[in-house]
């Protein structure tokens, strides 16, 4: 895509229950700067740029390897350093949805109004429902802001929209545990599923999740259990090429992905890795299809290690449809977090509350854009501030 790729590909053919896996280990060197890139509120770097004064060097800031000889056992990956993933929702703010803003915009429009009467507080409900907030959390923001407004005795804009802030924190949530557990259980690695409809982003978030936890200083293994489309296996390796992460996959299609899920998750005790990430299949084709799949994965895994993290990733544009998709994948697998990938789109910032509410689990990641350090650690404060404005 952007850059010139140049891969070592070694792999180790592993025997493992139900199918051959492969082992596939890649390296990759990035030779140009990042393109540019525009974005809200200026010119910045290309993803992965934000912020570091060099942030192309390869892992150690030594010089690329001479990738041309055929070295006798495979070196340590090296890959572009990414940035920290801590407060990278304040850095990428400028790319959450115009309509967030937009929102806000209306939101204050409405409450700087010379008479605050039963119309306009119903237009502003109706603002929130517009934003997909869903209609109970919506009238209960209305109710209590109304209460303070009245208490506050006040029109004042600033305050009005301080208070405005503080009910949509209240929705948003900030006391839940928006943590991702990546940590060892001593000689075992974490593991991390990651589940949802095609089409998602997906297998995005299994790629930028890999690169933000080897930014934060962990080493990742890939598992692509997505065995039922022909490219995704495929797609997964391309992530972890890019990322520096190993993929274990089948070498057919079609195979049964607990056991990929399986044989990663072995690959990653034996290898000493400490996180696994599984990507799987999306496929919303029957209810009890999806249940035995899931099912049987989250089993297979458990005999070895612990599932710390069901991630289910949602597209926030799509609204009503994604709240359905997220109910069933709920009714079959314990979901642990929500993965909101889109958000730079035409998305409405009132997903994130409905959601929440719908599943009574933590947004925790959300997706701001195609590039790979485009993952953010959701922060509830400076997604209510990008549309208030504060
Ligand atoms: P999967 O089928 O669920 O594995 O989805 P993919 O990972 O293949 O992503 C589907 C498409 O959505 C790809 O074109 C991605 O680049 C794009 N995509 C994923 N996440 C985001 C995001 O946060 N923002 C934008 N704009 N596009 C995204």
């Amino acid at each position: 895509m952007e850059q010139l790729i140049i891969i070592l590909a070694v792999v180790v053919v592993v025997v493992g229950g139900g199918g051959t896996t492969l082992l596939v280990r890649t390296r990759r060197r990035v030779p140009r700067a990042p393109d540019r890139t525009e974005v809200q509120g200026g010119t910045t770097a290309a993803p992965g740029a934000a912020g570091t004064a060099a942030p192309y060097l390869a892992e150690g800031g030594s010089a690329p390897p001479d990738l041309t000889a055929t070295p006798a056992a495979p070196p340590a990956p090296a890959v572009e350093k990414p940035p920290p993933s801590a407060g990278r929702l304040v850095r990428l703010r400028g790319r959450l949805a115009r309509s967030q803003s937009a929102l806000g915009g209306v939101l204050l429009g409405l409450l700087a109004r010379d008479r605050l009467d039963e119309e306009t507080w119903d237009e502003i409900e109706e603002a929130l429902i517009t934003a997909d907030m869903g209609v109970t959390p919506a009238r209960q923001l209305v109710e209590e802001l109304r209460t303070e407004v009245k208490v506050a005795g006040t029109r004042d804009a600033e305050e009005v929209s301080s208070l405005l802030r503080a009910q949509l924190l209240v929705q948003v949530g900030v006391d839940l545990d928006r943590s991702l557990h990546t940590e060892r259980h001593g000689d075992r690695p974490a593991v991390v599923l990651v589940v949802g409809v095609n089409g998602t982003g997906k297998t995005s978030v299994c790629g930028k999740l890999a690169r933000a936890l080897i930014g934060d200083g962990h080493s990742v293994l890939l598992g692509a259990a997505d065995t039922f489309r022909a490219a995704a296996a495929d797609q997964l390796q391309t992530w972890g090429e890019r990322v520096g992460a190993e993929v274990v996959r089948s070498d057919r299609g079609g195979a049964d992905p607990a056991s990929v899920a399986f044989d990663a998750v072995n690959q990653g005790i034996e290898r000493g890795v400490d996180v696994v990430i599984v990507d799987t299949a999306g496929r919303l084709h029957t209810k009890a299809g999806l249940m035995d799949e899931l099912g049987k994965i989250k089993r297979v895994i458990s005999r070895h290690a612990t599932v710390d993290e069901v991630l289910l990733v949602l597209d926030a544009t799509t609204g009503q449809n994604g709240l359905r998709q997220a109910r069933v994948f709920a009714e079959v697998v314990d979901v642990t977090g929500i993965v909101l990938t889109k958000l730079d789109g035409t998305a409405k910032g009132g997903i994130v509350v409905a959601v929440q509410r719908e599943l009574g689990v933590p947004v925790k990641l959300v997706g701001l854009g195609e590039g790979l350090d485009d993952l953010a650690p959701f922060e509830p404060e400076a997604f209510v501030d990008a549309i208030v404005g504060g």
